[in-house]
């Protein structure tokens, strides 16, 4: 298995989405989902400008920003964590993992945050889908 993301996920007007824009391990089931995402938030970009008056530019920009970060440090950081506990042959840090995890399902807010977090929705909640970019904070992603 590898992993890849894009540099970029626009060039000019051509927009990349799902596995053309980001690949990884299928350790995490987040390949389809973010995927979709992808589609939805250039969809929703799209139609604002399909509609007229919206800025182009800031909007294309945006769908890379925010789908760019969300490929980075959720999927490709989740499926990668999870790739790397799978091939761990270590039996203390593998116990160590199994008593991580442990603790978290024994804990109801945690176990809730983690849920949030593996399933995407915690992306969601931070950007939203094709929220407008004058509604959005982008910090620089590497
Ligand atoms: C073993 C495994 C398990 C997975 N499990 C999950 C899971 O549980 N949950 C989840 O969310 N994701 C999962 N995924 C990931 C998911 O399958 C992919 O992220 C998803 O299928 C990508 O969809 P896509 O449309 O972006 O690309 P693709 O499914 O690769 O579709 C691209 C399409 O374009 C076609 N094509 C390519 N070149 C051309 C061309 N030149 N002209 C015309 N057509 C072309 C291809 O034939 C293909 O049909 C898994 C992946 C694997 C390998």
């Amino acid at each position: 298995m590898h992993q890849r993301v894009a540099g970029s996920f626009r060039v000019g007007p051509v927009l990349l989405a799902g596995d053309a824009a980001h690949i990884n391990s299928p350790l995490g089931g987040v390949g389809l989902n973010s995927g979709i995402h992808d589609a939805m938030d250039a969809a929703r970009r799209l139609g604002r400008i399909g509609r007229g008056g919206a800025d182009v530019e800031a909007e294309l920009a945006a769908y890379d920003r925010v789908r760019r970060t969300v490929a980075v440090e959720y999927v490709q950081a989740d499926t990668q964590r999870n790739t790397d506990r799978l091939r761990e042959t270590d039996d203390a840090v593998r116990r160590q993992h199994q008593d991580d995890m442990r603790a978290i399902a024994a804990d109801p807010e945690r176990a809730r945050a983690y849920i949030r977090r593996v399933s995407l929705l915690e992306s969601v909640r931070r950007f939203g889908i094709g929220t407008p970019p004058t509604e959005l904070e982008l910090e620089e992603v590497g």
